[in-house]
């Protein structure tokens, strides 16, 4: 069976990069077909709630949708859902076709991959245990939904945004909640020891086990998990386990079609690949970032904004429009009621300044690179956020000495660059 026609635009992966896309080339005017074909059985979907207001019970698979099917007969969008793309042929002549899973086939005059990421799988005796569970879809929520109704324990093998959010979910629940870390601190690759150390005794409080320096030897069980073991003997007892070790970007396709991958499909600031008529965003795209100061390393970012703006360069790129990605990276992170609002990037951080005291869970981390704010986690602080997010946008910084005086906003503290921002 053939779908759609030659000068459609294929958009492989149907989340939230996917979905701007096509809804930016509809908003720039593009009125040619365009296929998006993701291959989960549903209509698009959001995902952070899965982990939060979701698992908590707090909201129904409904709530998840962003986008009607009305919305998308109303764009002439064709979603194919429940379909993976396994295969796809460029024709010398530009444009291409391609193959589903089920045969299907196609063809397509430009490209767009929006293939986000999977979960890291942990390989260890035991892992495949009924009970054992990873959580990136709609379907492994509603797995874990379904287990926790009944569960007494979960263990959360991995101390990142994941599985802290889960493990705040899950005791809102009344189960009972162990983290395992391996690393000596919570989230220790995003964020600094401040506020890891302020997330460890957060936690805590609400009645969560923490292990940090956690070596885990196996999952024990027969029919299904009943614990898992550490390597010193302990059993932590778990009628179901959560393993949030990360995700890795899916590049399985633009690998089989030649384009670059280096951690990631490798593009450039107008979301362009290696063959500069494909382009590629979200979750599966590194890219050269300007707000990494300095050379402008590669970044995959893994962030609802970030598919989101660079989808809109995307499509802008696939119009033949100057497009650039130049925005401040953010993120947020709900864990029970504590807001993590994150802006800029942190990494290469050389100075930290505390504003507020985490006892009070109101408090901002500001991170500073000679003598320049970099970036901010910013606990349960909407106005530091967006005061360092607009800051950042416009290169201006707050001054070290001034960021820590809570008695004045920290949008009164901020500088104004004196020469023309170069992000
Ligand atoms: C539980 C959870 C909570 C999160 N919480 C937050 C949060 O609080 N804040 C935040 O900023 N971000 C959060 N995120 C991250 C955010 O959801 C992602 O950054 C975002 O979904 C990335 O969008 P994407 O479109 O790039 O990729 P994805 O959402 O991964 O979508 C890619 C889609 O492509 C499909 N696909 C891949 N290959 C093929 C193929 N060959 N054929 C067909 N379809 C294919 C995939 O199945 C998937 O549906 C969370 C993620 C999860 C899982």
């Amino acid at each position: 069976m053939t779908t759609g026609i030659a000068d459609a635009t294929l958009i492989i992966g149907a989340s939230q990069a996917g979905v701007q896309l096509a809804a930016t080339l509809r908003e720039l005017g593009d009125d040619r077909p365009i296929v998006l074909v993701g291959d989960e059985p549903h209509a698009p979907y959001q995902r952070p709630p899965l982990s939060k207001a979701y698992l908590s019970g707090e909201i129904t698979s409904d709530d998840l949708v962003f986008r009607t099917p009305e919305w998308f007969a109303q764009h002439h969008i064709e979603v194919l859902a429940g379909e993976t793309i396994a295969a796809v042929d460029r024709h010398a002549t530009g444009g291409g076709e391609a193959v589903t899973g089920s045969g299907r086939r196609i063809p397509f005059a430009r490209l767009a991959l929006t293939t986000g990421a999977e979960p890291r799988r942990l390989d260890l005796p035991g892992i495949d245990l009924p009970g054992v569970h990873y959580l990136r879809t709609a379907d492994d929520a509603a797995a874990i939904a379904a287990r926790l109704a009944t569960a007494r324990s979960l263990v959360v093998i991995g101390g990142g945004f994941i599985g802290l959010e889960v493990a705040a979910s899950a005791r809102k629940r009344g189960v009972a909640v162990t983290v395992l870390e391996a690393a000596p601190r919570l989230v220790g690759r995003v964020v600094s020891e401040q506020t890891s150390a302020f997330y460890l005794d957060a936690h805590r409080r609400r009645g969560i086990d923490v292990v940090l320096d956690a070596r885990i030897a196996s999952l024990d069980g027969t029919d299904a998990v009943t614990g898992v073991r550490l390597d010193d003997g302990t059993v932590i007892a778990a009628d179901i386990v959560l393993v949030g070790i990360g995700v890795v970007p899916r590049i399985d396709l633009a690998t089989q079609l030649g384009l670059q991958v280096d951690g990631g499909i490798v593009v450039d600031s107008a979301c362009r690949t290696s063959d500069p008529s494909i382009v590629a965003a979200g979750d599966c795209a590194i890219m050269p970032n300007p707000y990494a100061r300095g050379s402008m390393p590669m970044v995959r970012l893994e962030s609802v904004h970030n598919a989101l703006e660079q989808a809109k360069v995307a499509a802008a790129t696939l119009m033949g429009q100057p497009a650039d990605y130049r925005t401040v990276p953010w993120f947020w992170s709900d864990q029970a009621d504590i807001k993590l609002q994150i802006a800029g990037l942190s990494t290469g951080y050389d100075a930290t300044v505390l504003r507020g005291d985490p006892e009070s869970e109101k408090f901002s981390v500001l991170y500073y690179r000679d003598g320049e704010l970099i970036a901010a986690d910013c606990i349960n602080q909407p106005l530091d956020f967006m005061a360092v997010r607009s800051a950042l946008g416009r290169g201006a910084t707050v001054p070290a000495d001034a960021a820590a005086d809570l008695s004045t906003p920290l949008k009164k503290s901020v500088v104004e660059p004196t020469a023309p921002s170069l992000v």
